[in-house]
């Protein structure tokens, strides 16, 4: 009895709090997953991956986010970087959010079907799940620092017809105008065994700030242990010196096989990422 009583008490101070937060749903970001998935394979300058940069366009303009699309041609493919913005106090510096939306397009790590596109539900849809969930659940008005969600294109075609990795972060950044204040790249976040190490080449202050911020939260995906180094789209941020972190899963079993499919990614995983994230960007920094 008692403790109903407290959840009733607390039910009366929530509902009488106008402003309640919008918290980053992780089913609403499993939706975004399948709703990538249902257009196929993400291959960079495909019709798939045109529409889903579409799709990308109008999820954020919905809400009232501004959105860029950044047109480039890279060995003779179109490709597309997308690049939304919220305003924030304009003379301090952005925070940029990222995550790369397209996939391999051979799953060369796949014992049976090396030649068969990778699906992407994790290596791809999460981090983009991510950052549109993210664009619902932030409290725009309550943010310092404007806040860039920027959508990669051709992280993930690196060894393959020539192809380097990082290919729409490297032109991003060799195009970048504006001096940041810090990256965050989210890549391979969905995984229902989710366990986040510390990417090592990741700026150490960002990496403290963000891994602390999740233990106070409890979120046990958050592991504070320095395991793997990455070429991803933090790197060239890196080169130029923005302090940039890359929160990624390299523990996959299904990376790059044809296996990294919808059911391997969970709403819980997603949701521990997000709320991080969406708490980190609403502090007063
Ligand atoms: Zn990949």
């Amino acid at each position: 009895m008692r403790s109903l009583c407290v959840i009733l008490l607390f039910a009366l101070v929530s509902c009488s709090t106008p402003n309640q937060d919008v918290q980053f749903d992780g089913q609403n970001a499993l939706m975004y997953v399948e709703e990538q998935m249902a257009f196929g394979p993400r291959i960079p300058g495909s019709e798939e991956s045109r529409k889903t940069a579409a799709w990308v366009v109008e999820q954020l303009e919905s809400i009232g986010w501004e959105t860029e699309i950044q047109h480039f041609n890279y060995r003779g493919t179109a490709l597309i970087n997308i690049i939304a913005k919220s305003e924030g106090v304009s003379e301090n510096r952005p925070i940029l959010i990222g995550a790369h939306y397209d996939t391999r397009p051979y799953a060369d790590r796949d014992p049976i079907y090396p030649e068969a596109p990778v699906p992407g539900a994790n290596d791809g849809a999460s981090g983009v799940a991510v950052l549109i969930e993210l664009a619902h659940a932030l409290d725009r008005d309550r943010l310092r620092q404007p806040i860039w969600l920027v959508f990669f294109d051709a992280e993930d075609s690196g060894n393959i017809d020539g192809w380097d990795w990082i290919v729409g972060s490297s032109f991003f950044v060799d195009n970048l105008s504006q001096e940041l204040e810090a990256a965050v790249i989210v890549d391979m976040v969905g995984d229902r065994d989710l366990q986040l190490y510390i990417e090592k080449n990741s700026d150490p202050d960002l990496v403290q700030e963000i891994w602390e911020l999740a233990d106070q939260l409890d979120y046990t995906a958050f592991i504070q242990t320095p395991k793997y180094s990455m070429i991803d789209d933090h790197s060239p941020f890196l080169r130029i010196g923005v302090p940039a972190v890359d929160i990624i899963d390299f523990d996959y079993p299904y990376w790059h096989t044809i296996d990294d499919t919808v059911d391997k990614v969970s709403a819980d995983s997603l949701e521990q990422v997000g709320r991080t994230l969406e708490h980190w960007l609403e502090i007063q920094r």
